[in-house]
């Protein structure tokens, strides 16, 4: 179906704009064939060694390791902190059901946070109150690729012996006080899912701040074996050393992803334009009270141009917005639905609301943002929010 625009003098057609569109930066296949003409296209070869090395000069990561998902990093880092059967961990519920499974996997108990009352990041007041002799770690998501209150989560963390670990799955090239995004706890973990900023397909990758954790994070992401260091030459056999999985992932997802750090910068200034252009058209309709809020970036952080989100008023507003630009050919779409709320948690929360965990759940809604949307494109989105309101 086409839809024609009104009321412009340069009409043109819109074909259904869809939520996302994955951007191919050029170099992809051609990467991927030199990877598979080599006949090195198992992991730990050339691409993914040039992956982490980019990490370590554009961002100092001090030790980053490529893995398949976001979910699998986050399952290392669980078993890199040794959680067992009745640990505690403390986690947003506004989130991917990833955060909390890598944890459930190991026998954790999840203790959800509300987040702030104008923004799904955990809010760090929340935290202290769940804190118990059980407790091992603090895992933060920078929802939409905006920081958490970092130095306040460090200092609780500090003052109870925890670890912090950042679900940085949304946090490519994002800040906190100017310091990136995945550098500040412990151990952080990122998604190059197609849904992301910069992707591969499925990929994920750990980055492992903490020195204590680093010799071993090689051993866990190969097979339980000290293989990696075997081929540095540092021991002359490689055997079975520890627990670990096959957690590091193929050097054709490697090419794949060098292919689109290579174009990073453009990829990001991108998307924060598009980004930027979203949040600036909509201010009146905040300022008059139309919608709840749009989002909220505080002084310590920044926007990525991972997502943008409205907050309606109520969910018969939101319901009502969506099925409006669905009408209009443009596909826009909730996010999470909180987990303390799921069928598998539901029985095993400890009966707390979180009223602004359900407000984000009941009310936000996600507009397209992907490099390709054209200028055209976006305007007839952000006509369509605004008709809706008015
Ligand atoms: C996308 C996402 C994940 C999962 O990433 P995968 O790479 O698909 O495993 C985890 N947490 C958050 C916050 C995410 O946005």
């Amino acid at each position: 179906m086409v839809v024609s625009l009104q009321g412009k003098t340069n009409a043109f057609t819109v074909d259904r704009i869809p939520f996302n569109k994955p951007y191919l930066s050029g170099k992809e296949l051609y990467y991927i064939s030199q990877t598979i003409h080599s006949g090195k296209s198992s992991g730990n070869n050339q691409f993914t060694k040039k992956c982490h090395a980019w990490f370590k000069e554009h961002y100092e990561f001090p030790k980053s390791l490529l893995t398949t998902s976001c979910t699998d990093a986050l399952e290392m880092a669980s078993i890199l902190i040794n959680i067992q059967p009745g640990d505690e961990v403390i986690m947003p519920s506004y989130t991917f059901v990833s955060t909390a499974n890598a944890f459930i996997l190991r026998g954790a108990i999840i203790r959800f946070a509300d987040c702030y009352s104008n923004n799904p990041n955990i809010d760090p007041d929340q935290i202290e109150p769940l804190i118990n002799e059980k407790t091992k770690a603090i895992i933060v998501v920078h929802y939409a690729g905006i920081a958490c209150d970092m130095d306040k989560i460090l200092a609780i963390a500090n003052k109870h012996s925890l670890y912090v670990i950042e679900d940085a799955a949304q946090a490519i090239d994002s800040n906190y006080k100017g310091k990136p995004l995945g550098t500040i706890g412990d151990i952080s973990a990122f998604s190059y899912h197609e849904t992301k900023n910069i992707i591969c397909g499925e990929g994920g990758m750990l980055v492992v701040n903490n020195p204590d954790f680093q010799s071993r994070s090689e051993i866990i992401w190969e097979k339980g074996t000290n293989r990696s260091a075997f081929f540095r030459g540092e021991v002359d056999k490689y055997g079975w050393v520890d627990v670990g999985s096959s957690f590091l992932p193929s050097e054709i997802l490697a090419a794949f992803l060098y292919a689109q750090l290579e174009h990073l910068d453009e990829i990001q200034s991108k998307r924060k334009a598009i980004w930027n252009r979203y949040n600036e058209a909509f201010q009146d309709l905040e300022k008059s009270g139309k919608i709840e809020q749009l989002p909220f970036v505080p002084d310590y952080g920044e926007q990525n141009g991972h997502l943008f989100y409205v907050l309606c008023k109520n969910p018969e507003d939101r319901a009502g917005l969506i099925n409006h630009l669905k009408a209009n050919n443009v596909h826009a779409v909730f996010h999470y639905l909180s987990l303390h709320k799921s069928p598998f948690y539901k029985d095993k929360h400890d009966g707390r609301e979180l009223p602004n965990t359900d407000k984000f759940a009941d009310c936000l809604v996600r507009l397209p943002l992907y490099f390709e949307l054209s200028e055209d494109q976006q305007a007839h989105v952000i006509d369509s929010v605004i008709n809706y309101f008015n």
